[in-house]
């Protein structure tokens, strides 16, 4: 429940929780024990959220900060009024509360007509669940007496460039959104009426549906899903049946699942799974191995995205490169080599990347990539943005082929893979010596947490040892690759999909 010193009921966050789902807004207001621990990544969400919001001050600068304390939601109104009174101009995390509901204003500006209200979302886009956002703000401060000349969405242009300074007038995109919001005023006010019942009654009876997941994954995910078995008709990849209307029909675990309603590929993975078979089309995989020529480097790129640019030339949400492994192969029967390469913390990795993979990969090198798309479109920056290793880098994209393909066209399949072709999926039924397992780094998010926080280490201890790390989880992604190469032409040839290196 707020606290006791909070006069409002409901909060701007809890209205659009709400409106996801009625029993996501009663948990969160009576139980929010049962809510799941928030993760890394959503911390990094809230971090780049309220960077962005700095940032976006900047567009109306010399504003009065209204600080946010979650226990005295009543003074940060008595703040904002005592502002408002003193003729202040812009206000950042304006306060105010109208029907039960409390708000907090990104940015509050008197404009000539009246007030104009500013919402910042750290998209490159308006999305349809901005709105009722900027809706319940509109109609709490009309409420609260106060005159909006007009209602903006401030989003990400995510055509921007960085050159020197960000310029936040080009950094930000403005939106006016002033109609849309006045025409929901009566959607908003039976919305906060519906919830106002509703937190006040008995947890209302939802059951899970797709809204768990849209627009938000929901923070109570885990306390409703946690009787959905492990192996459940949710289980099944990709676009086709509809699973909430099975699951709705009591068609919940995987066997239930009549096999006459999936497409193809739903209809493999079940009747693979319940079965425990696996496949290989050696045709099709032969044809595909015969592109794969000596000498042969296996690439693998960790990358950084900001949603502010770090350096000139990039864009926000842009792939950054700044370590890669590369196992490389001259001929067959050769000795593996490995070359690897970990930019220095604090620098723009793009050009020193480029220079040292055009360094290692020669011109006619048969070059693989597990889902070689990723690594094509990072090679096609760095092309961008190095013209000296353009024509290099033009060649290697050229070179490149896709060691996932097998696995996404399914030439191999196995029931363990339950719908999957990633490597981390694939690589330890193929080689079960190989493991991610006990890595202080053992996916490509921890890696861009670790590059950052050897950025923002001072102790030479740690740096190293945050290097080791990042220098092994690559070097593991391109030896995986090796194997994998090596199991796919002893299956093309007859051999089994797992039953290698087992112990
Ligand atoms: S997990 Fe789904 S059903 Fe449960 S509260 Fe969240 S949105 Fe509602």
């Amino acid at each position: 429940m707020d606290q006791a010193n909070n006069t409002a009921s409901l909060s701007k966050s809890k209205f659009v929780q709400g409106l996801q789902c009625h029993k996501a807004l009663y948990l969160q207001i009576h139980h929010p024990e049962l809510a799941d621990p928030v993760t890394p990544e959503r911390e990094a969400l809230f971090r780049t959220g309220y960077e962005v919001g700095e940032l976006a001050q900047s567009l109306f600068p010399g504003g009065v900060v209204i600080p946010y304390d979650p226990n005295d939601y009543d003074g940060q109104i008595a703040r904002t009024r005592a502002e408002i009174e003193k003729g202040t101009d812009v206000l950042y995390e304006a306060a105010f509360s109208y029907d039960g509901v409390f708000v907090k204003v990104d940015i509050l500006r008197q404009g000539k007509a009246g007030w104009e209200l500013y919402e910042v979302k750290s998209s490159a886009s308006v999305q349809p669940y901005h709105i009722p956002d900027i809706a319940v703000q509109y109609y709490v401060l009309t409420g609260a007496g106060i005159e909006i000349s007009s209602a903006h969405l401030v989003h990400i242009n995510g055509e921007f460039v960085k050159n020197g300074a960000i310029q936040p007038d080009k950094f930000f995109v403005l939106e006016d959104m002033t109609g849309t919001v006045q025409d929901m005023e009566d959607f908003v006010r039976t919305e906060i009426g519906k919830m106002k019942v509703m937190v006040s009654g008995g947890m209302p009876v939802i059951d899970i549906g797709p809204y768990c997941k849209t627009p938000f994954d929901c923070n109570f995910y885990g306390y409703c899903w946690q009787r959905v078995p492990e192996n459940s008709v949710f289980s099944l990849r990709n676009k086709g049946v509809d699973k909430f209307a099975l699951y709705r029909n009591g068609i919940i675990r995987l066997q239930d699942v009549p096999l006459d309603i999936l497409n193809s590929r739903q209809r493999q993975q079940a009747e693979f799974f319940l079965n425990e078979k696996e496949f290989a089309d050696r045709k099709a995989l032969k044809s595909f191995l015969e592109n794969v020529r000596y000498p042969i480097y296996f690439l693998d790129f960790e990358t950084f995205a900001t949603t502010i640019p770090l350096y000139d030339g990039t864009s926000p949400f842009q792939q950054v490169p700044y370590q890669y492994s590369l196992h490389y192969l001259e001929c067959e029967g050769a000795e593996l080599g490995h070359h690897e390469f970990l930019a220095r913390p604090n620098v723009d990795p793009r050009e020193e990347v480029a220079a040292n993979l055009c360094l290692r990969i020669p011109d006619d090198a048969c070059v693989l990539a597990f889902n070689a798309p990723f690594e094509t479109r990072i090679l096609r920056k760095l092309a961008d943005a190095s013209p000296r290793f353009k024509k290099k880098l033009e060649r290697i994209i050229d070179n490149a082929i896709d060691l996932a393909v097998p696995f996404r066209s399914r030439y191999v399949y196995h029931w363990e893979m339950n719908g999957s072709w990633s490597q981390k999926v694939v690589l330890p039924l193929l080689a079960n010596d190989l493991s991610y397992k006990g890595m202080e780094v053992a996916n490509g998010s921890m890696a861009m947490d670790a590059y950052f926080a050897m950025c923002a280490s001072r102790d030479p201890l740690e740096i190293a040892r945050i290097r080791e790390n990042l220098l092994k989880y690559c070097a593991l992604d391109t030896l995986g690759m090796v194997r994998i190469l090596e199991r796919l032409r002893a299956i093309a040839e007859g051999g089994k999909i797992t039953g290698y290196n087992q112990e």
